[in-house]
């Protein structure tokens, strides 16, 4: 089944190439795929990273203190991207996990080698519109292994990270008082809706308030996991609001009949 890219604003840029790659991509390229190289391919040192609320320091490296050159750490650090976390090459190279993916994304075998950095199979004699194909390709098969990694206790402790830090946006209801959100899909099918945004304190969804991140499909979060978030983690499942927006015209609350 060919990937076709979401009905999202597109944009073709001239070549691009990601660093410490030997690949360009980007030659002659539409598509959702296209959208995601017209991105910066490196976060700059102005814009927002991974804050450490309590220090304000931003942290763009490794643990180790090492730049991490790795495609999955380019693809995560994209604009728009940043409702995704790291998953994990332990899980990506375990075939256990990546079960019935190969039937949903075209360029499989590459894609992964793509993902994993096993660019030998890639390069040589593919022309830029194969290698666009193989990207759009990767991005789809590290949304899906995205969506089911950030169900297993390695995927909720990373995203967990993510939302102490309100990574993910915050709920723009005015009595949520700036309550964290978390990222859910309306369906587990790709290309079957973008993300939203959930709020745990009025349980409603919300479009993210950036646009770039609104273009990712929801299929790369899923429906499952904000709600077994909060179950695994009870504590940081907020108090319902107490507040509510009572309506009145000169000061006089409505009459039901009136609503
Ligand atoms: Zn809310």
């Amino acid at each position: 089944m060919p990937y076709v890219a979401g009905g999202v604003a597109m944009v073709t840029s001239g070549s691009k190439k990601r660093p410490e790659s030997g690949l360009e991509y980007g030659a002659g390229g539409s598509g959702k795929q296209a959208k995601q190289h017209d991105r910066q391919l490196h976060r700059p040192s102005n814009q927002p990273g991974i804050v450490d609320s309590e220090s304000g320091e931003t942290d763009l490296s490794t643990s180790e203190g090492e730049e991490d050159s790795s495609w999955i750490s380019w693809f995560c650090a994209l604009r728009g991207n940043e409702l995704l976390c790291k998953v994990d090459e332990d899980y990506i190279r375990d075939d256990f996990n990546l079960c019935g993916l190969r039937g949903q994304v075209p360029h499989y075998d590459h894609a992964l080698d793509m993902i994993l950095d096993d660019d030998s199979s890639i390069s040589g004699e593919m022309d830029g519109e194969e290698l666009i194909e193989i990207e759009h390709a990767a991005e789809l098969l590290y949304g899906l292994i995205h969506a089911r990694f950030i169900v297993t206790i390695r995927g909720l402790n990373a995203m967990q990270a993510k939302y102490k830090t309100a990574e993910f946006g915050r709920c723009p209801r005015v009595f949520c008082a700036g309550q964290p959100c978390l990222p859910v899909g309306i369906s587990d099918t790709p290309r079957n809706g973008l993300v939203k945004i959930f709020c745990p304190k009025c349980e409603d969804l919300y479009l993210p308030r950036c646009k770039y991140q609104s273009d990712m499909d929801g299929a790369y979060v899923g429906t499952t996991f904000p709600h077994l978030y909060l179950m695994t983690f009870p504590s940081c499942k907020p108090a319902k609001p107490t507040q509510s927006l009572i309506p009145r015209v000169f000061g006089f609350k409505l009459h039901n009949n009136s609503r």
